[in-house]
């Protein structure tokens, strides 16, 4: 098969894949699971598979094993689907295999990255210009937040930690929320800085950081805050944090994986009041903004500190921005055009309604799901939202019907130590006749698990 037929192949079965996902269960059966490790075991063989042979196993014989969240009615973790204009874009990125760590190495890798990361901090109202990268997600980019942080707090204690490492340094502090999330404790423990050794703030019903209850800051304190909270999508009040840590000189970083997109509607700012204010943000691309994986962003207002966290190399500290010169990775895709062709396709307008009509998605849901006895235990201040059905073993039997079921793609949670079925509204596919589907489907696992 010639190249262009191979990549016409690729394009006609992800078309078919994408157009057929609406009539799928958004949970693969279990058939699907055993073909796919039936079909994919063995050592690697000696002689090579025709491409399009490798092509149609794939399509066939691993797409059912997979999960449908490109489709409207995957309401699992906080998984956005892919718009088509982003999708269409990273093919074509794909396609152009650009290395975008530095502007010599591609000129529209780089471009299109520094302009990507302005626009999205423009979209969630930002001081501009800002620092930062385009990185693989939330994750990292709460690394790479943190990495900065720790470079201009000992910097401004006299210690050079890109020399010298931690050892002998003078301490810092770390201040997190009770309801911190695990990716935050990662970065601490990658960076040295310990995820015990952390003061932890105790959080209100709702698992929003008590600001009234934070320690005594300083110079040497970093407090890390979380803007959408992964089971209640509850916000920090980053505004009384900031408060009381710019006084102090304290850093405040935000976690905002998929709450900071929340400040593209004016609609929400009583919930991201401040949140402008703080030193460092952490997002995700590929949740909310519903962008290919895997996407994140990571900016700060103090771009020397993290260029000295993330540069290594001389050439990194040029004058011109090398898009490796704020991240962990050096060689990477060209992240930027997907981010930039989803970015230019919505404009503020359409970001505001993917938000907005999220919510409102959300609301529906929580209704129907009050209809079918459910009770949800917090606020909905977002997209995010927790029921239960009267005891944990009944709430347990409704997920379990409901993931037997596959309609719908769900999580079974635990929050506080009780049971609860999580829904998050992330994907711009999810329609109201969706969320219909997600009732009577919550309706069925209800009158299943009597
Ligand atoms: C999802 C999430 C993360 C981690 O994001 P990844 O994309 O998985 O790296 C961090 N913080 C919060 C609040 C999240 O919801």
């Amino acid at each position: 098969m010639s190249e262009p037929d191979l990549l016409l192949d690729a394009a006609r079965r992800g078309i078919r894949y994408r157009e057929g996902i609406a009539s799928r269960a958004a949970q693969p059966a279990a058939e699907a699971i055993a073909q796919l490790k039936a079909s994919f075991h063995g050592p690697l063989p000696e002689a090579g598979l025709a491409p399009q042979e490798v092509l149609r196993r794939l399509d066939e014989e691993a797409g059912p094993a997979t999960v449908a969240s490109t489709g409207g009615r995957y309401f699992g973790f906080v998984v956005g689907g892919s718009l088509p204009v982003a999708t269409a874009a990273n093919w074509l990125a794909a396609a152009w295999d650009q290395n975008a760590a530095l502007s010599q190495m591609s000129p529209a890798a780089a471009h299109l990255d520094a302009v990507a990361l302005q626009w999205a901090g423009q979209a969630l109202r930002l001081p501009e210009p800002i620092d930062g990268g385009l990185v693989t997600g939330a994750t990292t980019a709460n690394i790479v937040a943190l990495a900065a942080a720790r470079t201009a707090l000992l910097a401004k204690l006299g210690w050079d930690v890109e020399a010298q490492g931690l050892y002998g340094a003078p301490e810092l502090k770390l201040v997190v929320g009770q309801e911190v999330h695990d990716s935050v404790k990662k970065a601490l423990m990658v960076l040295g800085l310990g995820h015990a050794r952390v003061t932890v703030v105790p959080a209100d019903a709702e698992g929003r950081m008590r600001a009234e209850a934070l320690p005594p800051l300083d110079a040497q304190t970093i407090v890390c805050t979380q803007v959408g909270h992964v089971h209640t999508g509850a916000f920090d009040p980053v505004g009384a944090i900031v408060d009381k840590a710019e006084a102090a000189g304290a850093w405040v970083h935000v976690d905002g994986a998929f709450g900071l997109w929340a400040r593209a509607s004016r609609r929400m700012d009583a919930l991201t009041e401040g949140v402008e204010r703080a030193d460092s943000w952490c997002t995700d691309a590929h949740k909310w903004l519903n962008l290919p994986y895997d996407s994140g962003l990571v900016f700060t207002r103090h771009g020397p500190a993290m260029k000295r966290a993330m540069s290594a190399w001389a050439p990194l500290l040029s004058e011109e921005r090398q898009p490796a010169a704020y991240t962990l990775e050096q060689s990477r895709r060209a992240r930027g055009v997907d981010m930039w062709a989803a970015l230019a396709s919505l404009g503020r307008e359409g970001l505001a309604a993917l938000v907005e009509d999220s919510c409102a998605h959300a609301r529906a849901l929580a209704e129907g799901c009050r209809r079918a006895g459910g009770e949800i235990p917090h606020e909905l201040v977002l997209n995010q939202l927790l029921v239960s059905f009267g005891s944990e073993a009944r709430t347990e039997a409704v997920c379990r019907a409901l993931a037997e079921a596959g309609a719908i793609g769900a999580t079974p949670g635990r929050w506080r130590g009780e049971r609860y079925l999580g829904l998050s509204v992330s994907s711009w596919a999810t329609r109201a006749e969706d969320i219909e589907a997600a009732v009577q489907a919550i309706a069925a696992a209800v009158a299943k698990a009597g």
